[in-house]
């Protein structure tokens, strides 16, 4: 059992400006937090961050085993939701790809299950991510998605979903060119759920239409459409120009190219701008073939024999370091893409250090030494109970 007491010290995240805090922290809670000025220049190559909330809003499951799976068990959601902390993240929405309405059915209801059986997998499930079955038929646009199950919603079928989960979807991912797209966004926004556009081959006007609607994020824009797209106008170049849309993206040396990071990134804004892993089933399987999907010799995680990428299998770590690599950024920017900026998307702000709460927050250690950088998890806590990090 670990230390329930102690004291924290570090650079907040978050908050938008370099702050240090010393945090006090007895029997789970916080009971003191002291604010100090900026450390002496010279510091700034190792310094140890708090991070109040890691959020990862993708997330497709680990180990071989999918959120998505006919026959997904309780224990392997807990199984997953318990690796996060070492992972640095505390907060996941677990992502079920396109799948039949059973399967929907059958997976929203074992997250629940696990949520209700599991006061810290509770506390770490902040929602259910639908990415799909709304999405592009197309070939490349619908990605790794099993084209059988792709359609259009209903909004009683949501409806049944949304009961079976317990009000736990939060995010739903859909093509806005689908039919009843407008209203459905319309009704679901209204319920406090976010909408987000992706695996899209809509038009310019579909996508105003679905944004008028109330979608506000692009779901890892740059991936989930098609190899090849007419130079302008395409669906890249409008969701980046949206500025009501915020934006995730998938930064694991992969899906993106650096230019390409970059210029989305910097078309965004820091506080537009979310990392996701998108953690593919096979995150954290050796290299080899598993059944349609493979793991190849770079790590990369693709449909066999396609150049489809079926998720990916960097952490949100390696992420942050490669955002900041493309753009230029330090790392009090990046990490606003994985606290505060989906907090505020999904309306769930970050914990702010009140006294009396539970102590939860990742410590990281950021060491930038001669032009190399490396980017540690080295506590993870939540609802005072320390994690530990592998
Ligand atoms: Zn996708």
């Amino acid at each position: 059992m670990a230390e329930h007491s102690g004291e924290f010290r570090g650079y907040l995240a978050g908050v938008g400006e370099s702050v240090q805090v010393i945090i006090h922290v007895e029997d789970r809670r916080i009971c003191s937090v002291r604010y100090e000025p900026q450390a002496k220049a010279g510091e700034g190559d190792s310094r140890i961050w708090i991070l109040p909330a890691v959020w990862d809003i993708q997330t497709n499951g680990r180990w071989g085993i999918s959120f998505s799976d006919s026959n997904l068990t309780v224990q392997q959601v807990i199984q997953i939701v318990r690796a996060q902390p070492s992972l640095g993240t505390t907060r996941i929405l677990p992502t079920l790809i396109t799948a039949s309405r059973e399967s929907f059915l059958h997976g929203v209801r074992t997250i629940a299950e696990a949520c209700d059986s599991d006061p810290m997998v509770n506390s770490m499930v902040a929602g259910i991510h639908l990415e799909g079955p709304a999405i592009s038929d197309v070939d490349g646009y619908r990605g790794a998605h099993p084209a059988e199950h792709v359609r259009d919603w209903k909004f009683s079928d949501f409806r049944e979903l949304q009961e079976a989960s317990g009000n736990r979807i939060k995010l739903v991912t859909l093509a806005p060119e689908r039919p009843g797209s407008e209203e459905f966004i319309r009704s679901v926004t209204s319920e406090g759920v976010v909408v987000s556009i992706g695996h899209t081959n809509a038009s310019d006007l579909q996508i105003q239409n679905a944004v008028v609607a109330g979608a506000r994020l692009s779901t890892h824009l740059g991936n989930g459409i098609a190899m090849q797209l007419p130079r302008h106008p395409n669906q890249i170049w409008i969701q980046a120009a949206e500025d009501r849309l915020c934006a995730s993206l998938i930064c694991d040396g992969h899906h993106l190219s650096n230019d390409v990071i970059k210029v989305l990134a910097r078309a965004k804004g820091p506080e537009r701008l979310i990392l996701v892993s998108d953690h593919s089933p096979l995150a954290g399987m050796p290299v080899g073939l598993y059944g349609e999907w493979a793991v190849d010799p770079a790590g990369k995680i693709v449909v066999s024999g396609t150049p489809y990428l079926a998720g990916s299998n960097q952490n949100l770590t390696d992420g942050l370091s490669k955002l900041m690599d493309a753009t230029g950024w330090d790392f009090e920017a990046v990490s606003a893409t994985v606290t505060s900026n989906p907090g505020r998307l999904l309306g769930m702000p970050l914990p702010f250090l009140n006294i009396g709460d539970f102590w939860e927050a990742s410590i990281w250690s950021v060491n930038e030494v001669h032009g190399s950088r490396s980017i540690k998890v080295l506590e993870t806590w939540i609802q005072g109970e320390m994690f530990e990090v592998g």
